[in-house]
């Protein structure tokens, strides 16, 4: 248990799976009242849940689809009407449809587009309506030194590094790097801190494929300084530190967590 999360109220999206699993129980460990939101994977949420409240955390499950406005709002509602304010909002959920860019449909760009982006952009504005709401209704000190509201953006090592066959996904990560610095301006003033987190390989679902093959997992290693692949854990640990107070000062910023991927790492072999 961490003072700093004592009675702090947590939505976390796409958390039935992977990073958004780990960030769910990790802050609920801390003490925080977790929402474990997931679009589909009934199971798979209730599982992390069910992690949660073995361990003596508290939370709960909201089905909720990001890219839909209706799920999005409804998903905020409930949890106001369960915990009555909300703290801190983990904008993680997000997916790939991967194909060469000459062959992409119309179909697979648009689904990365509106969950890794739109639903950026719907949950984040639930968000701070509802810091800002707080502010005005009295349920949030607006006189304290510290933020009345934090998100986290969930992004990418390909908000800066470009990624052929996956030019949907890349230019999502991008996006979000803008939108967050862009709200992150926006909302300072009102004292609700905005930043994201960019993993580089975490072993999850979404690159199974890679992690599983040792080849492709030995060709992944050229690209890692730190000659290993990242847990969920490892991320979960840093999306903590920027849900707390101790990052108080930190506004508009983008963490790489990525053992050094985006170090170029080519260049230590060329001395
Ligand atoms: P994952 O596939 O294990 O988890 C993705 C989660 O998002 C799942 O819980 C899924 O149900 C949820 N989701 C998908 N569409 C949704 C929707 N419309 N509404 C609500 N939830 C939805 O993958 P992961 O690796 O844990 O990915 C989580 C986030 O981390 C994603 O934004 C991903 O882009 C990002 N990321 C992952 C890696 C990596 O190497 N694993 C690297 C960089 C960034």
């Amino acid at each position: 248990q961490n003072p700093l999360f004592q009675d702090k109220v947590i939505i976390v999206t796409g958390a039935s799976s992977g990073i958004g699993r780990a960030c769910a129980i990790h802050l609920a460990h801390q003490g925080a009242k977790v929402v474990v939101n997931y679009a589909s994977d009934e199971e798979g949420g209730q599982s992390a849940l069910d992690e949660i409240l073995s361990n003596g955390g508290a939370g709960i499950l909201i089905k909720a689809d990001v890219s839909k406005e209706h799920d999005v709002n409804a998903m905020f509602e409930e949890t106001i009407q369960t915990y009555g304010r909300l703290d801190v909002l983990v904008s993680n959920a997000g997916l790939q449809k991967d194909a060469p860019f000459l062959e992409m449909s119309l179909e697979q760009w648009q689904k990365v587009i509106d969950v890794n982006l739109t639903g950026q952009f719907l949950c984040c504005r639930a968000a701070a309506r509802q810091f800002v709401q707080q502010v005005e209704n009295g349920s949030t000190n607006a006189h304290s030194e510290l933020s009345v509201g934090k998100i986290i953006l969930m992004s990418s090592v390909h908000d800066i590094i470009p990624w052929a066959g996956h030019v949907n996904y890349a230019a999502s990560k991008g996006g979000i790097m803008m939108f967050m610095k862009s709200i992150s301006q926006e909302l300072a003033p009102y004292k609700i801190r905005v930043n994201s987190v960019s993993p580089g390989a975490i072993k999850t679902p979404i690159n199974q494929e890679v992690w599983s093959d040792p080849d492709k997992y030995k060709s992944l290693m050229n690209l890692i300084p730190y000659k290993r692949i990242g847990t969920p854990q490892d991320v979960a640990k840093a999306v903590a530190w920027l849900a707390s107070d101790d990052s108080d000062y930190v506004n508009g910023e983008t963490l790489y967590i990525d053992g050094g991927m985006t170090l170029y790492p080519e260049f230590a072999d060329n001395g």
